[in-house]
C-alpha cells in the first residue's frame, strides 16, 4: 500500500494548479458570488482537456482515471471553488452516465458540446413527492409510436436554468423495475422551467415541467429495470460531490490559517492561542481522514464506477468534514470571515447544500448501515 501520488499524478496536479492560478484565481470571488454558470471556465477547461478527464478518448475525453478527476477539483478549488463545478460536470455528473451507458447515436448528438464546454448537462431524479425516496418518481414514460410521451416535473435540478439536456428519470411502468432513463432536449417542445430560484449557495435552480414531451426511442439510456445501473454510475457524481466539499473545506482552512498567522490580537498572533491551534488540529484531522475516504473510494474504482458502500462513507464523512472545517475557518477569521471580501463564507453556504444534494448524510448513513449489518432496512411503513 502506498499513500502517495504517482509522479505522473503529481505532475498532472501541478500542471491543473499552475493553470488555474494563473486563469481562474482572478475573478475567483465575482464568480461565487455570480448566479450563472461561468462558461469563460468551461471554455478554457475543455481547451486544456479538464472535461471529460474520466470520458474514454474514443468518446472525445481523456482516458484518466476517477483520482485524476478528484485531482483536477483539488487543484482547482485551491484557485477558485466555484471552478471546481466545471469539473464535476465535465467528468463526474451524468455526463459519465452518457458515456457509459449511451448509444453511439445519443453520445454523438450530445457530447461533443458538453466536451467543449459549450453546454452542461442536468440530472433530473428528484420530483416534487420523491426526495429521499427517490423511487416513488412518478414521471411517466408512456408509449407512443417509435418513442415516449414524457410527463411530470423535476425540482432542485443543477443548471436546470441553462442545461442542453437533462438525464431524466423516468417511470415506464410501476415499481423500482419500471424505472429509467431518457435524454430530454431543453428545447423539445412541451419542455417547461418554472420562475428561477436560488439555493443558499448563490446558484440558480428552476422547476422543470415535462408536458406530453415526445422523446424518440433513440433517446432512452436505460429501459425498465435500468434503475440499479443508473444509480451506480450516481455513485460517481457523489465521489465529484464529496470531493468539492472537502476542496472547499480545505480552501477555507488554508485561508484562516494564514490569517491566523498574520492577525494580531492581545499583542499575539492568533496562531499562538491555544484555542485556536486545537481547532486548526482538529480541522487538519476531519480534511486527512475525508482524504484518505475519497481516495479509497476514487482509486478502487479507477476507470470504472466506484463501490456504493465506500462512496457513501466517503460522501457522508466529507460533506460533513468540508462544512465543519469551512464553518470553524469562518469562525477562526472573526467578522472578516463573515463578510463576503473573503471566500470562507462561500464555502460555508456551499458545502451545506451537499449535505442534502445526492443522496443526504443521513440516507448514506442508512446505507452504511446496511453495510454493518448485511441486511437492508426497510424505510417504508409496513404493508397492512
Ligand atoms: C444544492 C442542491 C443541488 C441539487 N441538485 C440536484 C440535481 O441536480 N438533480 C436532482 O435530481 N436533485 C438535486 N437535488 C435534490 C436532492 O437530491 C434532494 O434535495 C435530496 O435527495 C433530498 O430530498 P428532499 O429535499 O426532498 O428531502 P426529503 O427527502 O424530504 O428529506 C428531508 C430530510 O429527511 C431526511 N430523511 C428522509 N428520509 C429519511 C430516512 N429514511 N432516514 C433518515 N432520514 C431521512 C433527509 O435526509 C432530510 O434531512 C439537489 C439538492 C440540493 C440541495
Amino acid at each position: 500500500m502506498d499513500f502517495r501520488f504517482t509522479p505522473e499524478q503529481e505532475a498532472f496536479r501541478d500542471a491543473v494548479r499552475r493553470f488555474a492560478a494563473k486563469h481562474l484565481a482572478p475573478g475567483a470571488r465575482d464568480r461565487a458570488h455570480g448566479p450563472e454558470y461561468p462558461w469563460d471556465v468551461a471554455r478554457q477547461m475543455a481547451g486544456q482537456g479538464l472535461l471529460g478527464i474520466t470520458i474514454a478518448p474514443a468518446d472525445g475525453g481523456q482516458g484518466g482515471t476517477l483520482i485524476d478527476a478528484v485531482i483536477a477539483i483539488e487543484a482547482v478549488a485551491e484557485s477558485c471553488p466555484r471552478s471546481a463545478d466545471v469539473v464535476q460536470a465535465g467528468s463526474f455528473g451524468p455526463i459519465r452516465v452518457l458515456a457509459e451507458y449511451g448509444t453511439p447515436a445519443q453520445k454523438a448528438r450530445f457530447l461533443a458540446r458538453l466536451l467543449a464546454g459549450e453546454g452542461v448537462m442536468s440530472v433530473g431524479m428528484t420530483e416534487p413527492e420523491a426526495g429521499s425516496a427517490v423511487t416513488d418518481l412518478a414521471t411517466a414514460a408512456t408509449p407512443d409510436g417509435d418513442g415516449f410521451r414524457i410527463s411530470g416535473s423535476k425540482v432542485f435540478t443543477t443548471h436546470a436554468p441553462y442545461a442542453d439536456v437533462i438525464l431524466a428519470y423516468v417511470r415506464f411502468a410501476p415499481g423500482v423495475d419500471g424505472i429509467g432513463s431518457v435524454l430530454v432536449d431543453t428545447k423539445a417542445p412541451g419542455v417547461k422551467l418554472g420562475k428561477r430560484a436560488r439555493f443558499m449557495s448563490g446558484e440558480e435552480w428552476a422547476q422543470i415541467y415535462f408536458d406530453d414531451v415526445f422523446v424518440p426511442a433513440a433517446m432512452v439510456v436505460l429501459g425498465p429495470g435500468g434503475f440499479r445501473k443508473q444509480m451506480a454510475g450516481f455513485n460517481v457524481e457523489r465521489i465529484g460531490n464529496a470531493a468539492r466539499s472537502l476542496a472547499l473545506g480545505r480552501y477555507a482552512f488554508e485561508r484562516a490559517r494564514e490569517w491566523a498567522l498574520q492577525r494580531r490580537q492581545f499583542g499575539r498572533l492568533l496562531a499562538e492561542f491555544q484555542g485556536l491551534q486545537w481547532k486548526f488540529a482538529e480541522m487538519k484531522m476531519k480534511l486527512d481522514a475525508g482524504q484518505l475516504l475519497l481516495y479509497r473510494a476514487a482509486a478502487n474504482a479507477d476507470r470504472g464506477f466506484p463501490s456504493a458502500e465506500e462512496t457513501a462513507i466517503a460522501k457522508a464523512f466529507c460533506n460533513q468534514a468540508g462544512f465543519e472545517v469551512a464553518n470553524e475557518a469562518l469562525q477562526v477569521m472573526g467578522g472578516l470571515g463573515y463578510t463576503q471580501e473573503e471566500l470562507v463564507e462561500y464555502c460555508v453556504r456551499r458545502c451545506r447544500g451537499w449535505m442534502i444534494a445526492g443522496g443526504s448524510i443521513e440516507i448514506l448513513k442508512n446505507r452504511i448501515a446496511e453495510g454493518v449489518f448485511g441486511r437492508a432496512f426497510a424505510q417504508r411503513p409496513e404493508r397492512r
